[in-house]
Parts: C-alpha cells; structure tokens; sequence
C-alpha cells in the first residue's frame, strides 16, 4: 500500500485537509479544542457535516451509502480527520452495526436504518454489556421473549457509550437457555425513546458523562428489529468486535498529540534553564512513543491489505487492540508529566479563562488521560485479547 506517493492520493488529501480548514464547523472544532462536553446537538451536528459530504460512513461501500474510496483513501481520510482535530466519529452506527445491518440484515432492514446512520441523523448505542456480564459475555441474560410478532425485553445493560446521545441501541438478548450459552444469543435493535426504557448516567473518573445504564421494562418491539436469525446472534456479535477492535488505531490523532506534548515539551521548565523537551528521560519516552506509533501504523495497515485482499479483520485485531491502546495510555500518560504540579487543577467542563499558559492545556490533557485507561477495558479487556491471541492465533 503506498500513501504517499500517488498525484491522485495526493490530491485527495489536499482536497479533505481543504475541506477540515475551510468548511468544517469552526464552533466545533474549538470545544473539542477546549476539553469541553459536546452536547447531544453538537454531536448531531458535527456527524451531520461530515454525512452531508457523504463522508461520515467512510468505509462503506457505495451502494450502501458510503464513499466507495478505496483502502488507501479511507486510511489518509481518517488521518486527515484526527489532525484536523475534529471529534471522534461516533462509531456505534456507522462502524459497528452499519456493517451489520448491510451483511446481515433485510433489504427492508438496510432501508429503514442505513440512510439514517450514513447522514449523521440518527445515533445508535452498543447495548452488549451487563451488570454480570462483561468478559464473559455470552453469559448474558437480558431476555428477549417472542410473542406474536413481537419481542418483550427486560434486562439491564451497563457501560453503555454515547446512550445519551443515541436514538437507537442495538442489543445482544437472550432467546433460549436451552443449549450452549453462544447459540441462546439473538441480536435485536431498539429505540430508546419509549415508555420502560430509562437510560441512567454513569460519571466516569475523568468527570464526564459518556457512559449509561440502560434498563429495559417490558419493551415491546416488533420481530423486524431483529437482525439475521434468532439464535445467531453471537456470530453477528463477533464480527461487529472484529470491525470495533481494528478501529481503535487511530493514527492521526496519536501524532497530533505527540507533537502537542512537543511543542509544550519545550515551553516548559524542567528547572533552572533546561526546558522539559531538553530532559533526556522525557525525551527517550517521547522518541519510544514516535516508534511505537510506526509500528502501529505499519500494523493497521498490514491489517487493513489483509482485508483489502478479502480477508477479514479476524482474530488479528485484537493485536491491534492491545498496541493501540497500550500507545495511548503512553501517550496520554507523557502529556501528565508534562503537565506536572498544572494537572492537580480541576478538569471541569471547558478550561476557566483564567488559566492561562502552562495551566490552558493541562486540565483537558488529564482529563483525557484518564479516559484513556478505560480503552484497555472496553471492546473486550486486554487481559482478554491475550487470551484470544494465545487460543487463536497463536494456537497455544
Ligand atoms: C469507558 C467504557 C465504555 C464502554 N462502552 C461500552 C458500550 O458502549 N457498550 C457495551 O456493551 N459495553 C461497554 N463497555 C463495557 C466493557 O466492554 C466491559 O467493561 C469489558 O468487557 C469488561 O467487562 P467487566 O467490566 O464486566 O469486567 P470483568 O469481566 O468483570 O473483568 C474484570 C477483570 O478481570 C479480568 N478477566 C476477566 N476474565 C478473565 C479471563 N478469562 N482471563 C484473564 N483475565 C480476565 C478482566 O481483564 C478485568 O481486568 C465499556 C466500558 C468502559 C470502561
């Protein structure tokens, strides 16, 4: 895969870093900036922007409503995007079920929700985790019951992402208890916006709120809402985490926080007059991160050639998951030692005007800090991924 050489790719970015300068919403771009919360409204609006161009389902293909580009196009777009700085894509439409829905469901199914997820209008939430249920997920018991053309569902989900944003969440429900664990599993989508449903918030220790409760009392759905058969669900389930897992890579973004970190690196005093950047521990943590977002990026596109070649994502991703996680925790980890005494204040909502210099970057750098521990917890824990690496791949 070659990214940078071509005229025609070339013109591409210079067409999309165009497109995040000139067109993109400024107010946006500022919060994000700030480390301030984006509201239920700015989410719509910021995935909206990016669905009117026909950009938002970027790894989609055409006839779904996707751009149709190319794996090289997707891969220098979705740098392109991070650089910019603008929020991360919600991706529990339109990298997690979105492709669900357009191989596994109906074409009644794909006209119903597709659209909707590829314009950034209607936002979904990944509704798989349970009180008791988190590694070992197939354990689930939310329940699905089947009546008439309906399906009753009762049960909690927890952790939930972006419920507070969404207007539909998809849902792996118990159907049958009768034989191994998997094969009782069936994948049902719901909205949220409907009597017995209540999404309760859970604050998270970087004092936001992102994650949810979700409980459902007697909600009724009809038997269209669910995809594929009943009682495969748990495939449906696996691929979704293949497609999940492979997207945590995010390149871009992790060199736009490490020249960041440099370029405050050398702002700040590491005592007397040696800058932070001029600190030889603090310098070989920041050069080892550089190398271990190459050899992330050389993986994610290993990864993605594979895929591109016909394969899927398959047990691989979780290699990906780990280096990518774990290089984000690093990261995010150099931005508090740069930080120092700066990262004690309160990370509140937007930075106060008064904090100024060193102080303006510090409280939304540790505030992401700690958000970023839970990327080795969510989409199945790391501990987990070795195990799959151990079992699958490396047949141990
Ligand atoms: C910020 C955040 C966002 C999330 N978003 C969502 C979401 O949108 N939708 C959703 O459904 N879920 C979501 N989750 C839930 C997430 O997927 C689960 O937290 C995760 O799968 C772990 O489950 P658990 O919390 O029940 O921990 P447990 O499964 O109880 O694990 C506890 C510890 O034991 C370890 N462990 C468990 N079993 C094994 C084993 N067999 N071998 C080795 N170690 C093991 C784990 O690695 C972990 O360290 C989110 C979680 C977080 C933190």
């Amino acid at each position: 895969m070659n990214l940078s050489q071509s005229p025609e790719l070339q013109q591409f970015r210079s067409e999309i870093r165009s497109y995040f300068q000139n067109d993109y919403p400024k107010d946006i771009l500022e919060k994000v900036a700030s480390g301030a919360s984006l509201t239920t409204a700015d989410v719509r609006k910021a995935e909206m922007a990016l669905g009117a161009k026909g950009w938002l389902a970027s790894a989609w293909p055409k006839e779904h409503g996707g751009p149709g580009w190319s794996i090289e196009e997707q891969y220098i777009f979705d740098e392109e995007l991070e650089r910019a700085g603008v929020p991360t894509v919600t991706p529990m439409g339109v990298v997690y079920v979105g492709p669900v829905v357009y191989t596994f469901g109906s074409d009644e199914q794909k006209a119903a929700w597709l659209p909707g997820i590829a314009d950034g209008s209607v936002g979904w939430a990944q509704g798989y985790s349970e009180p008791d249920a988190g590694s070992d997920l197939a354990s689930l018991q939310f329940s699905a019951v089947r009546d008439g053309d309906e399906y009753v569902l009762n049960g909690t989900k927890i952790w939930t992402s972006a419920a507070n944003h969404a207007d539909w969440i998809f849902l792996l429900t118990r159907t049958s208890k009768e034989e191994k664990k998997q094969l009782g599993i069936t994948f049902v989508c719901a909205e949220l916006d409907q009597p017995g449903v209540t999404v309760k918030p859970i604050i998270s220790i970087d004092g936001k709120y992102h994650l949810s409760q979700v409980e459902f009392v007697d909600v009724r759905v009809p038997v269209f809402n669910r995809i594929g058969e009943e009682g495969k669900g748990w495939t449906y389930s696996q691929y979704l985490l293949g497609n999940e897992r492979t997207s945590y890579a995010r390149i871009g973004g992790k060199r736009t926080q490490l020249a960041n970190i440099r370029a405050i690196a050398s702002q700040i005093s590491a005592g007397g007059n040696q800058r932070l950047i001029d600190d030889s521990a603090f310098a070989a943590r920041l050069s080892a991160a550089d190398m271990r977002v190459d050899a992330l990026e050389i993986t994610v596109l290993r990864v993605l050639c594979s895929v591109k070649d016909g394969g899927s994502p398959g047990k691989e991703a979780s290699i990906l998951k780990i280096m990518a996680t774990e290089t984000a925790q690093e990261i995010t980890g150099l931005f508090c030692v740069a930080a120092a005494e700066h990262g004690m204040r309160k990370f509140d909502d937007s930075v106060s005007p008064e904090w100024t210099g060193d102080a303006a970057f510090a409280a939304p750098g540790v505030a992401t800090y700690f958000g970023t521990r839970a990327q080795s917890i969510y989409g199945g824990t790391n501990e987990i991924q070795r195990n799959i690496i151990a079992k699958h791949v490396l047949d141990l």
